[in-house]
């Protein structure tokens, strides 16, 4: 058998309706052997996105779960997940709303779009909240600012340092009016945390927009965020028809926000472990020492 294959030409019928499709065979690939990257628009091959899916072109962190978060961030069997006992009341009686939980909720074998708990990173305790995209587009609702806030005052009471991972599409619209009255609850356990001059760091991931932006997520004493993350209020279609201009390319990228003083610094995910583990220790935290678990 030779080193190579003589060349196959597909044979083009001048009369083009008489191809069939079918005819001509396509190679099979997989879907997930390609993976086009929402930043830099490359079609980046899986296996060079490595464990911490990253574009190698752009930087850009592909969106993860918060399973795949802890696992990366928090030191390993230390994690005591909270409040997973808080459901919603659909408060305004939105149609399906209740079954789009439930399905969510199986389908993800998450309890919402926010987890919240404590752990340890670095050897010191911690509490963390990590918003998830794939639970009804991390959107948050009553459940995710009870969470939150409660995370937020546990952290305040044991004297503990809290970071806070977003990821979110805003206000969750089932809802309603109860979705954004969260912004001023967890905004006020925010305050009371920075009150007790207690470290809040915030971690902005790919998306962080609507209303988790315009309150918790910009309210860190430290905010980092990943590269290319976007990070904004109001969508940029909606913006741009409002002001009726066009709005610059990297609008709403971490860079740009970085670059107009909106956030402190932008950290690979590679690094984030690191980063956090090294201002919980400029901060002073101390190791855990068994009494503040529960
Ligand atoms: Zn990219």
């Amino acid at each position: 058998m030779g080193l190579f294959k003589k060349k196959k030409y597909i044979r083009i019928n001048p009369n083009r309706e008489t191809v069939k499709e079918a005819d001509i065979k396509k190679p099979v690939v997989p879907d997930d052997m390609w993976q086009k990257c929402p930043s830099c628009k490359k079609s980046i091959y899986a296996k060079n996105l490595g464990v911490n899916k990253v574009c190698p072109n752009c930087s850009y962190g592909f969106r993860i779960g918060s399973k795949e978060r802890i696992e990366a961030l928090v030191d390993e069997g230390t994690f005591v997940e909270w409040d997973t006992d808080v459901e919603t009341e659909d408060p305004i009686n939105f149609p399906n709303y209740l079954d789009k939980v439930k399905a969510t909720q199986e389908k993800t074998d998450l309890h919402e779009a926010v987890k919240t708990g404590l752990g340890q990173i670095g050897g010191r305790d911690v509490v963390i909240g990590i918003m998830d995209s794939q639970f009804i587009m991390g959107s948050m609702g009553t459940v995710v600012g009870e969470k939150v806030t409660r995370a937020f005052e546990k952290a305040t009471e044991r004297h503990l340092p809290i970071i806070m991972l977003t990821a979110s599409g805003g206000a969750r619209m089932q809802e309603g009016i109860m979705s954004l009255m969260q912004m001023a609850k967890i905004s006020a356990a925010v305050k009371r945390h920075s009150n007790a001059g207690l470290l809040y760091i915030a971690v902005l991931t790919d998306p962080t927009t609507g209303g988790v932006t315009a309150s918790f997520a910009m309210e860190g004493d430290i905010i980092l965020a990943e590269p290319q993350a976007q990070i904004g209020f109001a969508g940029r279609r909606v913006i741009e028809q409002t002001i009726k201009q066009k709005l610059p390319d990297e609008f709403q990228k971490a860079e740009f926000l970085l670059a107009h003083g909106f956030i402190d610094k932008i950290v690979p995910r590679e690094e984030l472990a690191t980063t956090l583990s090294y201002l919980l220790e400029i901060h002073q935290v101390k190791g855990g020492d068994g009494n503040v678990r529960n």
